[in-house]
């Protein structure tokens, strides 16, 4: 059978081609055909000789992920349902905000956390995304409209701090200048808190940003509605966040607003006594509702006053515009419905 050309990392395409007695530098160029130039077989890398095309042709393919379906919404958010190579799909997201361009992908086929108010956690968890499926997002959404993106956010299916190593390796595919060239410092890697992960996160030498879903002030609501906090407490979560945003990025809250559950002044006071000290950005996020989920979006008077208060408060605080809800392609609705 042959092997999937796509699946190596740089380091590993240049190592398989030393490993076939040619230059290394022959791996350099099989990776920018596949990664800049959206190559999907090795008859068109009119840099190698034609023997050396017929001969990799032979051992390898380059396979990826296809595109299965596209909701558009009207003011520039595209949802793509993605299949994957063994028949799972993904979804991902392309949201375009004046010069902005952001990628929002997923990191694995459903999720195992089972926060209540996702659409994802409706799905149980299949399986980890290779670091390949998660670059090539990426890839074939650009390739899709034609324009390379200015941003990418690990905010899709999923929770990449599970699945840390595939990430970084897609990460380092992104970021190479042979591979994506999307900026560290574009890139946002979203977690609900795991401790492990963001310990590693902290040591890495990545400089991405960090951003913490955090959702729910008092640490029992948290536990209620994202079980995964049971074992992650919030004292520990926060400690890390300080560091890493003194060390590294100022990290960023979320705090997905729910009515009549975390959307009271008295939470946004015990928010406010909650980040007092971490140098840290919050993001208001208004709920996106589901039709399978049984939550509601605050009402816009409520979101209001809690923003007024965590201004009032000396927090840097924005409300997240809510976009492509029509098509379940906001924050929470992705659940990969073929
Ligand atoms: S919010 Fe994130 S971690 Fe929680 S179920 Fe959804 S995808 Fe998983």
């Amino acid at each position: 059978m042959k092997e999937n050309f796509k699946q190596k990392s740089l380091l590993q395409a240049k190592d398989t081609m030393a490993g076939l007695g040619l230059e290394r530098y022959r791996g350099e160029q099989v990776f920018k055909w596949i990664w800049q130039k959206n190559a999907r077989d090795f008859s068109g890398m009119t840099d190698l000789s034609k023997e050396l095309r017929l001969s990799l042709d032979c051992r390898f393919l380059i396979a990826g992920l296809e595109i299965a379906n596209v909701r558009q919404e009207a003011g520039g958010v595209k949802k793509y349902l993605l299949r994957l190579q063994d028949g799972q799909c993904v979804e991902s997201v392309f949201i375009r905000e004046g010069q902005r361009r952001t990628i929002c992908v997923s990191c694995q086929v459903g999720c195992p956390f089972g926060c209540k108010f996702c659409a994802t956690a409706l799905l149980g968890f299949k399986r980890n995304l290779l670091a390949y499926e998660i670059a090539d997002q990426v890839r074939l959404i650009q390739e899709d409209i034609g324009e390379k993106c200015t941003n990418v956010v690990f905010m899709g299916m999923g929770e990449p701090l599970a699945n840390l190593q595939e990430v970084i390796d897609a990460l380092g595919t992104m970021s190479s200048p042979l591979g994506l060239s999307v900026s560290w410092r574009h890139t946002t890697v979203s977690t609900v808190g795991l401790l492990e992960g963001m310990g590693m996160l902290l040591r890495s030498a990545l400089r991405v940003k960090l951003a913490i879903s955090l959702n729910f002030a008092d640490e029992d609501m948290r536990r209620e509605f994202m079980p995964i906090a049971s074992s992650n407490p919030l004292a520990e979560v926060l400690r890390i966040a300080r560091i890493y945003s003194m060390d590294k990025e100022m990290v960023t809250f979320e705090y997905v607003m729910i009515k009549n559950i975390n959307d009271r002044i008295k939470d946004a006071k015990n928010l406010v006594r909650l980040l007092k000290g971490i140098p840290s950005k919050i993001n208001l996020i208004p709920y996106n509702e589901h039709p399978r989920l049984p939550y509601q979006r605050a009402a816009d008077k409520n979101i209001e006053s809690f923003y007024e208060f965590l201004l009032d408060s000396h927090h840097t605080v924005v409300i997240r515009k809510s976009r492509g809800q029509k098509i379940l392609a906001g924050c929470g609705q992705l659940s990969g419905a073929v």
